[in-house]
């Protein structure tokens, strides 16, 4: 992936007539008013490791997998949150971490994590470098100095077990590398984030991640069978054979959300399903938001069985057939809400899903707008976080943020997120688009994805952090959750208190306390704690 934007640069895209239009016409803003900055001109902070430190890493994982070059160092500096992009298109010194080790078993990870501890080196593991929250921000926080370690070594499909429908991935396994190495034994995981093609096993338990096919095959924590992880303080193995258990509490639970702070997964046992005998997309319109919430609702509640289900609302509908409309599509049917229902299995199952699903739809109010405009979304479900570089560079400031709260409090936390973003980026001068959908459905609630597009203004990053932060007060005000797939990284750590409340977070300080009592783990993520005072080299 290239260092300085998202996914693979062949498939990086032009913004289209519309989409100049809204930057220059209705943002006023254009290229001329951002700056860039070319690779030759970066300057990467200078690695603080000593030739005794070097040694010491590469005694154990051996030199080819020790580096301390800028290319190397350079990529693994973030992730790719908006944030992380203004940042590598700064003028400024790029902090990075200080060499990056690539370990390949276990005991490697085990002697790397003491050698650290016993050097003050702080670790962070690098998983597919997808964080959207400063999860990976290279914080030495108190230590000399800061490595990525990255999990790509960790990448074997380690076993299939086609009776229990189980598989145990390695960590550093890719989505589509980890969907490839099961399908060819006639099974698939079904996790399909946005960041499928780059972020990895291990990432997507770090992070609670959540797939778009998560109403069928649910989020990736209810994937989870068990779990290795590596602490500093020893090897927990979380996998055993029982389906259920009521020995104490969950301790799969503790890691699943951990963000490297406790330790480093190795290898998750998770489990799969035959692939499909059928897929199926079907395109939904409906009259307005709240109309569509209700009927999504309904079929959640009712359990009719759909794999993919999600709703956009006014502005996102209208939004994404503005770029259909450019790309030569069916302009006429405009207005509304767009929404996708979708179904895998085996074909008779899929009928019958998809015939009670469509009956629930349709007794609240929605229109099908058939399979044509539904394959559309799926062969496209990957695409849209390439608009965001260009319409950086043309000087909009472009981010997602989401959240999860209960049905009967989702309208009224939409409205007090969009007032806010819009008064702050007024207060900027700027006008604003709020693009919202919804597309994790539970009995009980729903996730609400919002993409924000405003004027950049000064300084960009300071504008953002400051309109994020009055959205997250907001959410915490309003029955939201500070994040419902996306983690908490350094980006959303103060609002932990908020979150769990000072028990909740001494719980975690406890924890973390107990397995990585030298603090190298990740520092500066997930938990609010007091920044440590520096130490000497
Ligand atoms: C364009 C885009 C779209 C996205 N879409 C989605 C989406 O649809 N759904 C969703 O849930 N998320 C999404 N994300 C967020 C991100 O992809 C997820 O958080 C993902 O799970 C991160 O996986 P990764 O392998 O890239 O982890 P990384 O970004 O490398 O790491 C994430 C965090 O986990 C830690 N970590 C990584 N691997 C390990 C390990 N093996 N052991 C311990 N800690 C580890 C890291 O230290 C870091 O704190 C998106 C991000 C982008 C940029």
């Amino acid at each position: 992936m290239q260092w300085d934007a998202w996914g693979d640069p062949d498939r990086a895209v032009t913004l289209s007539d519309s989409q100049l239009a809204l930057v220059h016409d209705v943002l006023k803003v254009s290229a001329s008013d951002v700056q860039a900055v070319s690779r030759s001109e970066v300057r990467v902070r200078p690695s603080a490791l000593t030739t005794y430190d070097v040694a010491a890493l590469t005694a154990i994982v051996g030199e080819e997998h020790v580096s301390t070059n800028d290319d190397d160092r350079l990529p693994r500096a973030g992730g790719k949150s908006t944030l992380d992009l203004l940042r590598r298109r700064a003028a400024d010194e790029q902090a990075a971490p200080d060499a990056v080790v690539v370990p390949g078993t276990e005991d490697e990870i085990v002697e790397l994590l003491a050698v650290c501890a016993e050097r003050r080196i702080a670790v962070v593991p690098f998983g597919g470098g997808t964080s959207v929250v400063g999860g990976l921000d290279p914080e030495r926080n108190g230590m000399r100095a800061v490595i990525s370690l990255d999990l790509r070594r960790f990448d074997r499909l380690e076993s299939l077990d086609e009776t229990d429908q189980e598989a145990v991935l390695g960590a550093g396994l890719t989505g589509p590398k980890a969907e490839w190495l099961l399908s060819e034994h006639g099974y698939e995981l079904g996790h399909y984030p946005q960041s499928f093609c780059y972020a990895t096993i291990g990432g997507f338990a770090a992070t609670r991640s959540s797939g778009q096919d998560s109403a069928g095959y649910g989020r990736f924590d209810d994937m989870v069978r068990g779990l290795r992880v590596v602490t500093p303080v020893g090897v927990l193995d979380l996998d055993r054979p029982a389906p259920k258990t009521a020995a104490g509490p969950d301790l799969r639970q503790l890691f699943l959300g951990s963000e490297g702070v406790f330790g480093i997964i190795t290898a998750v046992r998770v489990r799969i399903h035959p692939l499909p005998e059928t897929r199926v997309y079907e395109a939904w319109r409906f009259p307005d938001f709240a109309t569509g919430v209700a009927a999504l609702r309904a079929v959640e509640q009712l359990g009719t069985g759909p794999t993919v289900l999600r709703l956009s609302d006014e502005v996102e509908t209208a939004m994404n057939l503005a770029t259909v409309t450019d790309a030569g599509g069916d302009a006429a049917a405009t207005g509304g809400c767009f929404a996708v229902a979708g179904f895998e299995g085996p074909a008779t199952l899929v009928e019958a899903r998809r015939a009670a699903t469509r009956t629930v739809l349709e007794s609240h109010g929605g229109v099908s707008q058939g399979e044509e405009a539904g394959n559309h979304w799926a062969e496209r479900r990957f695409d849209g976080p390439y608009l965001r570089d260009p319409l950086l560079s043309e000087g909009a400031l472009v981010e997602t943020l989401e959240t999860a709260t209960s049905w009967s409090n989702l309208a009224h936390l939409k409205q007090a997120v969009t007032d806010t973003i819009q008064a702050k980026f007024a207060e900027y001068g700027s006008m604003s688009l709020v693009l919202c959908h919804v597309s994790h459905v539970y009995d009980t609630g729903a996730s609400l994805y919002f993409t924000v597009v405003g004027a950049q203004r000064g300084d960009a990053m300071a504008q953002w952090r400051d309109i994020k932060s009055a959205v997250n007060d907001v959410l915490m005000s309003h029955g939201g959750t500070i994040t419902h797939h996306h983690a908490v990284g350094a980006d959303h750590r103060d609002w932990m208190t908020a979150e769990v409340g000072p028990v909740g977070v001494r719980v975690l300080r406890a924890v973390k306390a107990a397995l990585d009592p030298a603090g190298v783990l990740n520092p500066g993520k997930l938990i609010p704690v007091p920044v440590p005072e520096p130490h000497g080299p």
